[in-house]
Formats: structure tokens, C-alpha cells, sequence
């Protein structure tokens, strides 16, 4: 199985910021050519794109090809399954919504000390057991976003689980919040295969600062910032799947040109990573990986994740005017940073742990002088 996923969280936009507005047309290349070089496996889950991703992958993918010609990844919506029915009717539904009767991957979706606890309580675990036994998910296993003690004790306690999705990616790999290595070490240690999300980090490692930028065109004009980043991931050991939001044809065309033949870093690349790491750390403000979470539980519709870009773009770049530009655009019809009534609502949501109400501040500050 070649290892690079196409993820349905980014989807092409008709709408630069209307999640619903799917380029369906797009996807649909997108599909075909992926397929047509090999790959197989497509990720998706309920609340991406608002409920239109499982859709969008039916209509390209599952609608178009045989059901042995691709891979299937859904994921149930811990976050939003609030009695045991709840899982049966979800599940129902995302069958249909995909058009399927089995998927080859099924997860529980963002696994951390929340969902974890209301999964025990309401029998996830035992409703995935069942699922497999069934037939309807060939494969069960897990999302997770927290600290790496809290993975160990759910490994520990669920060994019927198969596999593990993890957010990994170089300048995730040290971070205390995100525990990248951490976590990657226990899922090895239980000799679990790691699908790999966020390698990216949410596009911000496709566009890193001019000075690293510099440094991975010195060693090779031709590679993509992105293509450095997804091959770091896909070189580590027991890394089975990695998975790429596309949101456009020339980064599938990109993708699956490098991972057709994939090549696992040489000694020579990871020491240029590793200096990589050093420039971008002092300089990213906020690192929010446009997961969207937050956003839709927000009583003043902030759009967390827009203002969090454009404030790591002015801290980047130093230049305020295309930042401050961006910010009334997309404050537009929407409340302001300044806005924030400290609810805390979105902070709950959010898998990379960010203080959004205090990072709202400096956005605040920054943007609205
Ligand atoms: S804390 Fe602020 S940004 Fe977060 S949900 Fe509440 S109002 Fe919205
Ligand atoms: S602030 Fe957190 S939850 Fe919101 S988009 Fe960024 S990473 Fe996701």
C-alpha cells in the first residue's frame, strides 16, 4: 500500500471561506488522478467541511470506482455522541452519507481525556468491537490529540484497537503540547501502525520562513517545501499511511509525484530539518492548524482560525498591511477578536491546546488599533 492519503478536510472551495462551497468537479480530477497512480486510501469524517466531506468522496470516489479499488477512513464523532444509540444511528448515517457498506478504516475520532472518558462510559470501545466483528469496518482504531501517558492507558486498556492516528510532523515532534515523538513512542511500543495526520501542520510547513526556505532549495531546487515535510514523516518506522488535507490539483500532482517512489530521508536531509525546526520556532505565534474545531460553538461567530493565520503571517513577515487587510475580510459579518466574551467554549475543542482567548488578545491588539 503506497503510503500518502488523501484527506478530506481540505477539500478544494468554490468559496474561499464557505466550507459547503466543495469544488466537487475538482475533487473528482483529483480522485482519478490519485487512484491512477496507485494510491488507494481516502479520509474523511462527520463534521469535516460541515457534513459535505463524506459526501463529496461519495460522489468522486465511491460513485465512480469499485468498491476494491479504494480505501475508505470515517471516523465516529466522539464529541458529539451524547448516548450509546448515538453510535449506531452515526454510524448509519455515515454509511450512507458514503454510499458504503463497510469502511476499511474506522476510527473514534479525537480521542483525549474528554472523549476518552465519555467513550468508556457510554460503550464506544465495545460498539467498535461489534463493528469489526461484523464486517462493517475491516479495521478500528483511533484519532487522538493529547498527552502521550493518556495514549499509553488507552492502549493499555484497549488492545483490541489496531492502529492509532497521531498528529506528527517535524516542528510538532518536541512540542510539550503536542507531544508528537511522545506519542509516536508509545504507539511503537504497543506495536501499533501509525496513520499520520496534520504532517503540514495545517499548510503552515508549506510555506515556511524565507531563511529555511533557503536552506531546503540549497540542498534541492526541484522538492516542495511540503514534499520535506510529508517525506520526514513518511521515513519513520511503523508509519503505515500518511495523511494530506490536498486542497488543490497541483499539490496532489506534487504529492503523489515524490510519494509514487518514495524515498525515506538521508542522513544529510534530516540535519537540514533539524535546522529548519530552529528558524521556524522563533518564529511561529500560534500554532493553530485550521482544524476549525472551535468555530462553530463560538456565540460571537469569531473566526478563530482565520485571525490566528493572519497573525502568524504578520509575525512571520513583519509587515502589517496584508495582514491587517486579511483580518477585516475575514472579520467581516463575523465578531471581532475583540469581541471575545471569555466563555471559553472554543478552548474545549481545541486538540493543539491553543489559549485562544488570550492569543484572541494579541490579534486584538495587533489588528484592531
Ligand atoms: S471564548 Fe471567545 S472565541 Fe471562544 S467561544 Fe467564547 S466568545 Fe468565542
Ligand atoms: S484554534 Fe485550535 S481548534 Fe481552532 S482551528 Fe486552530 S487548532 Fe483548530
Amino acid at each position: 500500500m503506497k503510503k500518502l492519503g488523501f484527506g478530506g478536510m481540505r477539500l478544494p472551495r468554490l468559496v474561499e471561506n464557505d466550507p459547503k462551497s466543495i469544488d466537487q468537479a475538482q475533487v473528482n480530477e483529483m480522485a482519478d488522478h490519485f487512484i491512477n497512480q496507485g494510491f488507494t486510501y481516502f479520509d474523511t469524517a462527520y463534521p469535516y467541511h460541515q457534513g459535505l466531506s463524506e459526501g463529496a468522496f461519495k460522489k468522486a470516489v465511491v460513485d465512480r470506482y469499485p468498491r476494491e479499488a479504494f480505501l475508505l477512513a470515517d471516523k465516529m464523532p466522539t464529541f458529539s455522541v451524547f448516548k450509546t444509540e448515538d453510535y449506531e444511528r452515526f454510524f448509519n448515517e455515515q454509511l450512507e452519507r458514503c454510499g458504503v457498506e463497510y469502511f476499511d478504516y474506522y476510527l473514534l475520532h479525537n480521542l483525549g481525556e474528554k472523549n476518552y472518558a465519555s467513550s468508556v462510559k457510554l460503550g464506544g470501545f465495545e460498539f467498535m468491537k461489534k463493528l469489526k466483528e461484523e464486517g462493517k469496518a475491516k479495521h478500528i482504531g483511533f484519532s487522538f490529540h493529547d498527552k502521550a501517558e493518556l495514549l499509553d492507558e488507552i492502549l493499555t486498556k484497549h488492545p483490541e484497537m489496531e492502529f492509532v492516528q497521531l498528529q506528527l510532523n517535524y516542528i510538532d515532534w518536541e512540542s510539550e503540547s503536542i507531544q508528537s515523538r511522545k506519542c509516536y513512542e508509545v504507539a511503537r511500543k504497543h506495536n501499533k501502525p501509525v496513520i499520520v495526520m496534520e504532517p503540514i501542520k495545517g499548510g503552515g510547513l508549506a510555506n515556511p520562513p524565507e531563511k529555511a526556505q533557503e536552506l531546503f532549495k540549497a540542498y534541492n531546487k526541484e522538492m516542495s517545501y511540503a514534499s520535506w515535510a510529508i517525506r520526514y514523516v513518511a521515513s519513520l518506522e511503523g508509519v503505515m499511511m500518511v495523511l494530506s488535507g490536498m486542497n488543490s490539483f497541483n499539490q496532489l500532482k506534487d504529492n503523489t509525484a515524490y510519494m509514487s517512489d518514495f524515498k525515506p530521508l538521508n542522513e544529510e536531509e534530516k540535519e537540514i530539518i533539524l535546522k529548519v525546526v530552529d528558524i521556524i520556532n522563533e518564529s511561529i505565534a500560534i500554532p493553530c492548524t485550521n482544524c476549525q474545531y472551535c468555530v462553530d460553538d463560538c456565540p460571537k461567530k469569531i473566526n478563530i482560525p482565520a485571525y490566528f493565520s493572519v497573525y502568524n503571517s504578520y509575525h512571520l513577515y513583519g509587515d502589517r498591511n496584508f495582514p491587517a487587510m486579511h483580518y477585516d475580510r475575514q472579520s467581516h459579518g463575523r465578531g471581532k477578536a475583540s469581541e471575545c466574551i471569555e466563555c471559553k467554549a472554543c478552548e474545549r475543542h481545541c486538540p493543539q491546546h491553543i489559549l485562544i482567548t488570550e492569543k484572541l488578545k494579541l490579534v486584538a491588539g495587533a489588528f484592531e488599533k
